[in-house]
């Protein structure tokens, strides 16, 4: 084999050439290739695709077991041995002063971090042992005062969703108290919104962001309240969104009023990286004084 092939490369002409096109092709492979290992590195620790894609709408548990967090290794840990269990199906709560750590929670939930040490699972499943990809589509994001973009109102529901037909759109849209809305705009759906179009109000744009993660069919909502102050109208409907939601999808909503805090099922307390307490709004109020005292702060600006 080995005479064959220096035979071969003492060929000229057409053969000799394919044989050097061929080494110079690998080569070039397996350039590729390290790039592409490179380049995959991040996949490749998400660990193997399940061999049942998990669709479908039902709602997912999730769980923190001794999760301590820090960003930095020199930095002190922002979570410190979290232990919680958040039941698939209804209305967690999480409350606490600003730097807790509430939104660290959401991030470390979708997995923008791993955790320094300990564990948070998906329906039980560590979230190390799913693709990204998977873990990402089951969860609906809606950050704090989320932004409306240039283009249709159709565009700002539809644009992590591209699929979404007329009529899911239409049940989102009832869902979440938008059908108002789309009747009094002058082109429906197909309105231009946002920079330069109509402006929505706050609790408008809220309930967008809330639809746009809805049409996505996530099995997990996480929503980081809006801190500014909505009119009556805006947090009766936000109330009710929330509310029907959370029957057929587990929904954390990191809580800035009094009327989230009330209609959850499980509330966490958060201070200082710890969960201090965890229980309805009742025996809070009796048990938890920092709880207590953040109500009626609360009450106070409410
Ligand atoms: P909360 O949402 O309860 O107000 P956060 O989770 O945003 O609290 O923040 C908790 C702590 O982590 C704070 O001390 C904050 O300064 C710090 N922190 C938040 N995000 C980062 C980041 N990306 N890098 C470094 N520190 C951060
Ligand atoms: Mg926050």
């Amino acid at each position: 084999l080995i005479a064959f092939l220096l035979y071969l490369m003492r060929l000229t002409g057409p053969i000799g050439q394919l044989v050097q096109g061929v080494g110079g092709l690998q080569s070039g492979l397996a350039a590729m290739r390290r790039i592409d290992e490179v380049e995959r590195l991040p996949v490749e620790r998400d660990g193997p695709v399940p061999r049942k894609a998990r669709t479908g709408t039902s709602a997912a548990s999730v769980s923190f077991t001794d999760v301590s967090f820090r960003y930095h290794d020199d930095a002190p840990p922002v979570l410190r041995d979290v232990t919680l269990t958040v039941p698939a199906g209804g209305l967690t709560a999480l409350v606490g002063p600003s730097g807790a750590g509430k939104t660290t929670l959401f991030s470390l939930i979708e997995r923008f971090y791993d955790p320094s040490s300990g564990t948070v699972a998906l329906d039980g499943t560590d979230l190390r042992e799913m693709p990204l990809a998977q873990v990402r589509s089951m969860i609906g994001y809606v950050e704090q005062d989320a932004p409306i973009m240039a283009g249709t109102l159709r565009d700002n529901l539809c644009y992590a969703a591209p699929d979404s037909d007329e009529e899911e759109v239409r049940r989102v849209v009832a869902l979440t108290r938008l059908t108002d809305l789309v009747d009094r705009l002058p082109d429906g759906l197909d309105t231009e919104v946002g920079h330069r179009g109509t402006a929505l109000s706050g609790g408008e744009r809220q309930r967008v962001a809330v639809a746009r993660a809805l049409l996505r069919r996530p099995r997990l909502l996480l929503l980081d309240e809006a801190t500014s102050q909505l009119d009556a109208a805006n947090e009766t409907a936000l109330r009710a969104v929330v509310a029907d939601v959370a029957r057929t999808t587990t929904v954390m909503v990191i809580a800035h009023r009094l009327s989230t805090v009330t209609d959850a099922d499980q509330i966490v307390v958060v201070d200082g990286g710890r969960v201090r307490a965890v229980g309805s709004h009742t025996a809070l109020m009796v048990s938890d004084g920092l709880y207590r005292e953040l109500i009626e702060a609360q009450l106070l600006d409410a």
